[in-house]
This record gives C-alpha cells, sequence and structure tokens, in this order.
C-alpha cells in the first residue's frame, strides 16, 4: 500500500516549494521514499531501500536516546540570522556562506550576529554549498573563522572532491563533503583522496540506516547525519541512524521539519532544547489525507515506483526478496 503526499515548504528550499514523496507501508509501519523529482530510476533506487527498511523495521538498536542537532540559518541578514538562532533553541548553528549575489562582508555580518546570538559556548559551522573556488574557499575560510569567533567545521566550500582535498591542505579549519556524498561509493572516495575530516550522511540516498552504519565504520571519519527534507517518517530514519552510531561528536542536521507547513504525524521530530527524543511517532491518517497529493501526482509517484522496480528486476537485483 502507498500514499503520495504533497507539503507546501515554508520557504523555497533547493528550488523546492511543494515537497512530494511516497509513504510506503510494511510490517513495522511506514517507510519514506521521496527522491527529488530529477533523480532518475538508478539514483532513487537506494531511496526505495531505506523506506523499505523502515517499512520492515529493520534498524538497529539506539545507542542514546536523544540526537543533538543544529539550527539552520539561511542567507539572510544579519538581524533575521540572530533571530532564528535565538528561536532555535540550539547550541550549534549552521550558517549558509557562498550565496550567489551576495559577498563576502555578508556573510560576515551574519555569522557574527549568530556568534552574538549563541553566545560563547555554541559551536558555529557554515555550508558554502560548493560555492567557492580553492582560492576563494581558503580566503573567506581565514575572514569567516576570525568572524564566527572559530568556527566547527566548513561544509562543502568547494564543488569537487578533489577541490575539497586541495582547500583541506591549505586551512586549518575542518572540512565536511555533503554534496561530494551522493552515492554509496562517494564516502570512500572522499576518504582516500583526503578530502574531508567529517563525511555528511543522509539515509534516503545511501541506501538506508543499516547501509550508513556500515559506511560509516568503513571510512573512519566522523559523521553527521542530516536530512534530506522529508516528513517526520523520513527524518525518522536519520534520527534511528544517529542513534545508532557508536559516537556521535557533532549535532545533525535533522531539524527540517519546520521548514513544511504540514507534517503527517502529530508528534512531529522536532527538537527540544537543541535535541531531538529518539522515537517513531506513528502516522495520523487525518494529517495524512490533509497533505494527499491529487490524482496526477499519485500517477506519476506510482510510474516512478513502477520504474525503479523494473530497474531492479531488469539487474536481477530485486532485494526485497
Ligand atoms: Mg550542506
Amino acid at each position: 500500500m502507498i500514499e503520495v503526499f504533497a507539503v507546501p515548504m515554508r520557504t523555497r528550499f533547493r528550488g523546492v516549494t511543494v515537497r512530494e514523496g511516497v509513504l510506503l507501508r510494511g510490517a513495522a509501519g511506514w517507510g519514506e521514499w521521496s527522491p527529488f523529482l530529477e533523480y532518475d530510476a538508478a539514483v532513487a533506487e537506494p531511496w526505495l531501500r531505506c523506506a523499505e527498511e523502515a517499512a520492515a523495521g529493520d534498524w538497529p538498536a539506539p545507542r542514546r536516546d536523544s540526537v543533538p542537532v543544529n539550527v539552520t540559518v539561511p542567507a539572510v541578514g544579519p538581524e533575521q540570522a540572530h533571530a532564528i538562532v535565538c528561536a532555535g533553541g540550539c547550541r550549534t548553528a549552521k550558517v549558509k556562506v557562498a550565496e550567489p549575489g551576495q559577498t563576502l562582508a555578508d556573510d560576515q555580518a551574519r555569522l557574527e550576529a549568530v556568534r552574538d546570538a549563541l553566545g560563547r559556548d555554541g559551536a558555529v559551522r557554515i555550508d558554502a554549498n560548493g560555492g567557492w573556488s580553492i582560492d576563494e574557499a581558503v580566503a573567506a575560510i581565514a575572514v569567516l573563522d576570525r568572524a564566527a569567533g572559530g568556527l566547527e567545521y566548513v561544509e562543502q566550500p568547494s564543488a569537487s572532491v578533489e577541490d575539497l582535498a586541495a582547500v583541506r591542505r591549505r586551512v586549518a579549519v575542518p572540512i565536511a563533503a555533503d554534496e561530494s556524498i551522493r552515492r554509496a561509493a562517494d564516502p570512500y572516495r572522499v576518504r582516500d583522496l583526503g578530502a574531508a575530516d567529517i563525511a555528511v550522511l543522509k539515509v534516503q540516498p545511501l541506501g538506508g540506516v543499516r547501509a550508513c552504519l556500515r559506511i560509516a565504520e568503513d571510512i573512519g571519519l566522523p559523521v553527521v547525519v542530516s536530512s534530506a527534507l522529508e516528513t517526520s517518517v523520513g527524518i525518522a530514519a536519520g534520527v534511528a541512524l544517529a542513534a545508532a552510531l557508536p559516537d556521535l561528536p557533532y549535532a545533525c542536521g535533522l531539524a527540517t521539519v519546520q521548514l513544511f507547513t504540514a507534517d503527517v504525524v502529530s508528534d512531529s521530530l522536532l527538537p527540544v532544547d537543541g535535541a531531538i527524543a529518539v522515537r517513531r511517532p506513528p502516522v495520523e491518517p487525518g494529517l495524512l489525507a490533509a497533505v494527499a497529493a491529487g490524482p496526477d501526482r499519485v500517477a506519476h509517484w506510482e510510474a516512478r515506483l513502477a520504474e525503479v522496480r523494473a530497474l531492479r528486476h531488469d539487474l536481477g537485483q530485486d532485494r526485497r526478496s
């Protein structure tokens, strides 16, 4: 049984204004399959494994009962950045930088405001989404490290894995790989090229909680678990990974349900005092009905699902058997 949801976002994020996806029901409950619309069947296949694992209830045992998370500060002005951090209640802030059309001075002012709001003990990390060249990254990181009164790490300063490695050799601030990790083989390449100190892992693109746990063990880098903009059903899988990791030295990027105007559970996976309590809230049929997609979108997702299953069949890789 599948349900297709369409939830409007509070603000446009990653070019998405309405987040769509499928909820799949299995023996243990619901799993979320929400590959972005531009992804083809081969890319969307591991995302489906994640949903099937959730629906089957095949998650490792948790080692902790709550997961610290960061507040995310978009590329806004300093006053708004200050207000977002104060309202977020988190001890870690992730600040977007290198936004097209903005200057390094804009980033600097935003970081000074974030540090002021967070106080001395909070951690500040920045995310450039691959927006800098190697030289730009080296120069900007020095300026922003000072503006922030010390950066915890820099996420994806440049676009390619090779450039990440080059930046990492020239700065003292730790580097995290995010966009460089999209498929299961990517974390190994990041490690082999010495491109990052930290790996950002997302359960859907990498094929589920157990797959990510294996990757984390293999690569031997500290992991930050982040979301792929899911409802609380999908976030629960990310929380399950963060709860099962042997070490969790950094706050996770899982506080994203607040970007949605609605959810499919009443007990949404939102942070309290900077942490999400480890749990798996049940889907509320009434809330699910309220965000049900129209028939044309249901048909679209049914066709996508059939395409992924056909691909598995062609490859002789029907992993549900
Ligand atoms: Mg990122």
